[in-house]
């Protein structure tokens, strides 16, 4: 899969994001939801990854749902090694909390400026 290509002059790299909802989607939904929207339209993976417990109904997500996001619940597992055991690499996260998605010195990077 053909990972950079040129839009509108600009190199842009296909990307995996990740947004937290609580405390990040939650602060603005609309605007976030607008953010995750226009990225996805522009061929970018977006999901959500969440520390909240696997096996609940969380209602308040369902404006999430309703726009077809996948959500991973990691159940407080550090979400990097959670998502990687899941087989996907994000390659950025917007999160309100940098300490819930953990370090790992062996993390597969992708894209330009791989130091940081
Ligand atoms: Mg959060």
């Amino acid at each position: 899969m053909e990972k950079v290509e040129i839009k509108d002059g600009r190199v842009v790299m296909k990307t995996t994001f990740s947004f937290d909802f609580d405390n990040t989607i939650t602060r603005d939904p609309t605007a976030f939801l607008w953010m995750m929207n226009y990225l996805r339209d522009r061929g970018h993976e977006v999901l959500v990854c969440t520390a909240r417990y696997s096996g609940y109904e969380f209602d308040d997500m369902n404006f999430v749902k309703e726009q077809k996001f996948p959500i991973y619940y990691t159940s407080g597992m550090g979400k990097r090694k959670f998502m990687k055991d899941q087989g996907i690499l994000v390659d950025v996260w917007i999160d309100d909390m940098p300490d819930a998605i953990g370090y790992d010195p062996d993390y597969e990077r992708s894209g330009y400026g791989v130091n940081g």
